[in-house]
């Protein structure tokens, strides 16, 4: 076996707009947060059945953690893992729990005209690859986003990124599955890191080897008494 890096396809995400790969098993996608400034939102979905998705509330009962870390898996609604995060040079610092936005949010803003949003890109991602899906998702893992559980323990805080040029993370499938992404158009509620919260380009690379194989965490139980 070499653990030699080998990338099948590599492309920009460009600011405010998505994009979508399928991975066969075993394949994995690098997310570069190529500015260190962009949140970008991430969705799955099982290859064989496109009704089978990335289920955040799922996969906070599986980790037990409100966040991933390297080891954490991602399960889909009928709790199988469908991609696991094998790398991460950022931070650290990922959302699990704030909706993608959506047309509506950005009329709530205030927005009088047509904005681009995650959940529009979503769709168009996988419309690049053929693929209808059939219904929406506003549950994305939204990677690189800062959003702080305050010491009351109840409150979120929403923050600009933390990320750094450069700082990616890999995400290896589980299953074969389509992947899509958001280099999230949010330029109102300040959440793109250091500036003027203007959205930019992130990358993605797609690795059929030569990325880090940790030891999987799996699924939690509590500890017998
Ligand atoms: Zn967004």
């Amino acid at each position: 076996m070499s653990n030699e890096i080998v990338c099948r396809q590599e492309m920009t995400i460009p600011a405010r707009y998505g994009k979508a790969v399928r991975l066969a098993k075993g394949e994995a996608v690098q997310v570069v947060n190529v500015h260190g400034t962009q949140v970008v939102d991430c969705w799955a979905y099982n290859a064989a059945d496109i009704n089978e998705y990335m289920c955040m509330e799922a996969t906070r009962v599986w980790n037990q953690r409100l966040n991933p870390v390297v080891g954490d898996s991602f399960i889909t609604d009928q709790r199988h893992p469908i991609l696991t995060l094998v790398e991460d040079t950022s931070p650290g610092v990922h959302d699990s729990f704030m909706a993608a936005c959506d047309a509506r949010r950005y009329e709530l803003l205030g927005c009088t005209e047509p904005h681009r949003n995650c959940h529009d890109n979503l769709h168009e991602a996988m419309q690049e690859l053929g693929v209808t899906l059939p219904h929406g998702n506003l549950a994305s893992l939204n990677i690189f986003m800062n959003i702080q559980v305050q010491p009351d323990g109840i409150t979120l805080n929403t923050l600009p990124t933390v990320t750094r040029p450069g700082d990616y993370i890999t995400l290896r499938a589980e299953m074969d599955c389509y992947v899509a992404f958001s280099a999230c158009p949010q330029d109102i509620v300040s959440i793109q890191g250091q500036g003027d919260n203007t959205p930019k380009d992130a990358y993605l690379r797609v690795l059929t080897s030569g990325f880090p194989q940790p030891e999987v965490t799996g699924a939690w139980v509590p500890n017998p008494a």
